[in-house]
């Protein structure tokens, strides 16, 4: 038996502080997930958070202290930057309960889910899938993952982005519409989690646009921070 074409790689993502990598099957985005994010997309904040999935394929690992080079997507007019914290899922499960939920997560890291969002308001207006606009090319530059025993309270964390050193977006984990541990019990009805699986929990308000030449730094408390720059 052999590959009918190249067997693709497997992506991976580094551990903080071990020489492990995760290796990611599924990538899972929640929408409109903090109260002013939701409202200043133009929707009600009483509006329950849904999902939309980007492909393995589309994470981008970036080494701590490095600078990733995030190409400027093709068919977009207005890129669009949305820190969110990621969990990583360590366990398969199906219907977890709320009070097992975090005992599925691995570990945690920063992410951003880039978003052509010309495209994904288009979408969205003609009631079509988003895939256009979330789902393109390398769209989600993740840092390295902490192992959840290692983060000290996650759940009251800050998290902020800048744009070329100025304040874009800031704000907390406590501030989530739906916790981790509800998001991971919710997704868990629709879909068998299983270990590789990575949960963009949504951005905070402030989101906005980059271009080339412009240089993203975010972070979370306990997870450390991510630079990327549009080239
Ligand atoms: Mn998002």
């Amino acid at each position: 038996m052999a590959y009918a074409v190249t067997l693709p790689p497997i992506v991976t993502v580094p551990v903080e502080g071990t020489i492990d990598l995760f290796p990611v099957r599924r990538v899972y985005c929640v929408g409109r997930n903090y109260a002013a994010h939701a409202r200043e997309m133009g929707f009600d904040d009483r509006d329950p958070p849904f999902f939309f999935c980007k492909p393995a394929d589309s994470i981008r690992p970036v080494g701590k202290g490095e600078t990733l080079e995030f190409l400027y997507p093709p068919k977009t007019s207005n890129l669009h930057y949305e820190i969110e914290l990621v969990a990583a899922i360590g366990m398969s499960g199906s219907d977890i309960p709320l009070e097992k939920a975090l005992t599925h997560v691995y570990g945690y890291g920063v992410g951003l889910d880039m978003t052509r969002r010309d495209l994904q308001m288009k979408m969205r207006e003609m009631g079509r899938p988003w895939e256009l606009g979330k789902a393109f090319d390398y769209s989600a530059p993740i840092g390295t993952l902490h192992k959840a025993e290692q983060v000290i309270d996650i759940a009251e964390a800050s998290i902020w982005l800048k744009v070329n050193g100025e304040d874009k977006q800031r704000s907390s984990i406590p501030y989530l519409i739906w916790s981790v541990a509800e998001t991971i019990s919710y997704l868990s009805r629709y879909f068998k989690l299983e270990a590789g699986d990575l949960v963009y929990t949504g951005t905070p308000e402030g989101v906005g646009p980059v271009v080339k030449g412009d240089v993203m730094e975010g972070g979370i408390d306990g997870l450390g921070t991510i630079t990327v720059k549009v080239v």
